[in-house]
């Protein structure tokens, strides 16, 4: 049986552990030790990429979703076997995690999942979980949240959510296994897997709700970080690129047209980072009870539409960067900016694809008319704005869309 430890290490580049060993050691993932510290613990993230740390967002985001799912909803003794090990700074030694929702009838629609959970007693926290699992990132994690249907009711509300060990309490493999790695466009550093589950125990912590509110969340926005991160990589290649390349006897950021493309890249880095941060800021005062109804409205709808548009806008940036670095930025050898495209088309993807976080805006939009707390937020962040222009110009476009869907919501509604 191979060790958590020799797992860990086996066959993964070096640069994915380098990464790693950087982000955790640093005084960064300790900061999800305690609510309120998630602006401050993401915003050194941001430099993941610049280490092809990229692919360690994805461990990173499931390891701080299971941390709060044990903070917020596992039962106690859960917490204090597990909470020390997923905080241990030793990156050698301390247990990572991973979640497995999609299955292979569908990955969007999670009320459709099939594998099944079976309790160990009436009155037990343990289970014993069957099916198969299509898509799980970081495969060889120590910890793993599953989804599980636990009865007869269907749809999202008949799942279950359970904290699945990778190693038994006698130090046994439990009882899944990989069928086959998949063969990824991007993040090829870190395992992608599909499992199958025969009786494997799980300790069920929670619902379907508290996956969401939790750990996709928490997710969601780590996701966003990284896409914003990959832009700014992206951003600084192209920038010093465009310094030292000459064409037609000078340097080719004098071409006002070269000029134009860095601006549009580098306003987009910001408002990626500055976007991301102030959501990651508005979760961290709703964990420390200082948030408003209003400002819960603006988190359920920003954190879906900033992943969306961070995903978008950095894969604008990233093919920008490639078209400043000509034939050059075509060529995998050249630079690091083929790889930021592939891996962040697999962000755009995990945590929810383009349509289906729309939908969920659109959903919320009909249903709870979300859009008004949400225009309000943006509203008070314009008029607080330092300068005029910007001030004047935010709150006008912030008036037209506030139109628009106010038309789109009486149709809707
Ligand atoms: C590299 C990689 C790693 C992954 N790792 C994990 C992991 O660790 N754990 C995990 O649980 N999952 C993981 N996933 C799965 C990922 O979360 C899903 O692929 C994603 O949620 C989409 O689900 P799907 O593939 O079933 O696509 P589908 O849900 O079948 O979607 C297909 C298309 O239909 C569209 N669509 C679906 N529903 C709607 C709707 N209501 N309205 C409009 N359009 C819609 C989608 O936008 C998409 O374009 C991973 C995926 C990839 C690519």
């Amino acid at each position: 049986m191979a060790s958590a430890v020799a797992l860990k290490m086996s066959n993964f580049h070096p640069s994915h552990h380098a990464a790693g060993r950087a982000d955790i050691r640093r005084p960064t993932h300790g900061r999800v030790r305690r609510d309120g510290q998630l602006e401050a613990r993401l915003s050194l993230s941001t430099l993941l990429p610049k280490r092809r740390g990229g692919a360690q967002l994805r461990p990173l985001a499931c390891t701080a979703g299971i941390i709060k799912v044990l903070q917020h909803v596992a039962p106690a003794p859960l917490r204090e076997k597990y909470l020390g090990r997923l905080l241990d700074p030793n990156y050698d030694t301390n247990f990572n995690g991973a979640q497995y929702l999609t299955e292979v009838q569908g990955g969007s629609d999670v009320g459709a999942n099939s594998v099944w959970a079976r309790p160990e007693d009436t009155d037990s926290d343990v289970w014993y979980l069957t099916g198969e699992k299509w898509f799980c990132s970081n495969v060889t994690a120590d910890l793993a949240l599953v989804t599980a249907r636990m009865g007869h009711e269907e749809g999202t509300r008949g799942l279950g959510l359970f904290l699945v060990p990778r190693h038994l309490e006698n130090g046994e493999v439990n009882n899944f296994t990989i069928r086959r790695l998949k063969d990824k466009l991007g993040t090829r550093s870190m395992a992608s897997a599909e499992l199958d589950f025969r009786d494997a125990l799980g300790y069920h912590v929670g619902s379907f709700k508290d996956a969401l509110q939790h750990v996709i969340n928490t997710s969601r926005i780590y996701n966003a970080i990284g896409s914003t991160a990959n832009g700014r990589r992206a951003l600084t290649i192209a920038w010093t690129y465009a310094q030292n390349r000459l064409a037609f006897g000078q340097p080719i950021i004098r071409f006002p047209l070269v000029q134009a493309q860095l601006a549009r890249m580098r306003t987009d880095c910001a408002a990626m980072l500055a976007g991301s941060l102030r959501i990651a800021k508005v979760m961290d005062d709703i964990e420390l009870g200082r948030a408003s109804e209003a400002d819960r409205a603006f988190f359920r709808m920003a954190v879906n539409l900033n992943k969306y548009r961070t995903a978008v806008l950095a894969h604008e940036v990233i093919m920008t960067a490639i078209e400043i670095l000509g034939g050059n930025g075509a060529i995998e050898s050249f630079s690091v900016l083929p790889r930021l495209l592939r891996d962040n088309i697999v962000f755009e993807n995990w945590e929810g694809t383009h349509n289906v976080l729309l939908a969920q805006v659109q959903r919320d939009i009909r249903k709870y008319a979300i859009h008004e707390p949400f225009l309000a937020h943006i509203r008070q962040l314009f008029q607080a704005a330092n300068f005029p222009e910007l001030k004047l110009e935010g709150l006008a476009q912030v008036e037209i869309i506030a139109q628009e869907l106010g038309r789109c919501w009486r149709w809707m509604s």
